[in-house]
């Protein structure tokens, strides 16, 4: 007999699992800032199996694979192909968020053999330089000043390599009109909001739909501040002088807000977790590289739970169940609502906590 499926305490049931296969990313997006290493005692292809099992088990529908850069894990096509034995016990979505920078068309191909059913690909400029900023290309090199025509250069380079990538993605069948081929931009005040509009006409000549998020305060390093963040009323009201937009709403448990475009050409989404948070319906779990499972993307590092005493050799697939369905039933996160009240209230700053790392969360 299957577990019963946990509510946590704001009566919110668990709906996807975030995975994240590597902490490791071949980029240094600023508002990032991936260690570069990957943490102890990575979970195997067995122990990662073993987690999605339970979460699924537990009613998770969704499986988003994420890092740090998940296309640098080698096992991730023998993973999802693995995972297919879920989809009668519950399973019904396997999704992938990936820089695209390695998405070959072989690759694309295999990913979709295997059974993956959506990609969302991030990109967040539509020209040289701003790819190459918001990429952290320059602080790759050592030089993050740079010698800024080359760093152009290699921006474009970039950005030609995903765009081939979402051309590769579409040609191994994973259908944009069908939402399986998204597009995902971060946009920073004073950075890269120039791109706004070049980005959106980017994405409406792919046939993509764009997801817009606002820049979070996830981790400790990206220098976080409210003025750096691009609400997305603002976003919404500067896209739609251009193309007149009419809303679509957001799904529940869902991250976005939709949009069409009035003109028929196709959606335009927005992600507004700091300015118009959705902790009251998140159903996500969220389960690093090494085995440490949150109940929040704005956790503290000592709020997670590492779950590989259960996932050792000879552990009994119950026990992982119930610490996770505890992990769950305790669940009380509301950070970006609190946030938001706090900032309401009172204090222009940020909540001060130490929080763990974006590309170790997996977003
Ligand atoms: N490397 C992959 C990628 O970039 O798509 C997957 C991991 S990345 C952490 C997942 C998503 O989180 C990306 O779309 C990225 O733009 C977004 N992201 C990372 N840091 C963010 C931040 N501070 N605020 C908002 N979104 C962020
Ligand atoms: Fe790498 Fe993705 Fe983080 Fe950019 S957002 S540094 S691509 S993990």
């Amino acid at each position: 007999m299957e577990a019963i499926a946990p509510l946590d305490r704001l009566e919110r049931p668990l709906g996807v699992l975030r995975l994240s296969l590597t902490a490791r990313c071949n980029l240094a997006c600023p508002y990032c800032l991936p260690d570069g290493q990957e943490p102890d005692g990575l979970l195997s292809l067995d122990q990662r199996l073993a987690v999605i099992e339970a979460a699924v088990d537990l009613g998770a529908h969704t499986l988003r694979l994420t890092g740090g850069e998940p296309l640098l894990n080698t096992a991730l096509e023998a993973l999802i192909s693995s995972v297919q034995t879920l989809r009668p016990r519950g399973l019904r979505e396997i999704a992938l968020t990936s820089n695209g920078s390695l998405m070959s068309f072989e690759r694309a191909k295999r990913l979709k053999q295997a059974g993956l059913d959506r990609v969302t690909l991030s990109l967040d400029g539509a020209n040289g330089a701003s790819v190459a900023q918001m990429a952290g290309l320059g602080s790759r090199t050592g030089d993050p000043s740079g010698d800024s025509a080359q760093l152009e250069a290699r921006g474009a380079s970039l950005l030609t390599k995903v765009l081939r990538a979402f051309n590769h993605a579409r040609k191994a069948g994973f259908d944009p009109a069908q939402g399986d081929l998204k597009l995902n931009a971060v946009i920073l005040r004073g950075q890269n909001d120039d791109q706004l509009l070049p980005l959106v006409e980017l994405a409406r000549n792919l046939g993509v739909e764009l997801r817009l998020i606002e820049f979070m305060d996830v981790g400790n390093r990206n220098d976080w501040n409210y003025e750096a963040v691009v609400s997305a009323a603002e976003m919404v009201e500067r896209i739609g002088r251009r193309w007149p937009m009419e809303p679509l709403g957001r799904d529940p448990n869902g991250t976005a807000s939709r949009w069409r475009f009035s003109d028929g050409a196709g959606t335009l989404a927005v992600v507004a977790s700091v300015s118009s948070p959705f902790c009251g319906d998140c159903n996500r779990l969220r389960v690093t590289a090494d085995g440490i499972a949150y109940t929040c993307l704005f956790a503290t590092p000592s709020s997670g739970l590492d779950l590989r005493p259960w996932l050792q050799q000879g552990s009994s697939r119950h026990d992982l169940i119930e610490r996770l369905r505890s992990l769950w039933l305790n669940r009380e996160d509301r950070y970006s609502e609190e946030r938001k009240s706090i900032r309401t209230v009172a204090s222009p700053e940020p909540i001060q906590h130490r929080r763990a790392e974006m590309a170790y969360l997996g977003g």
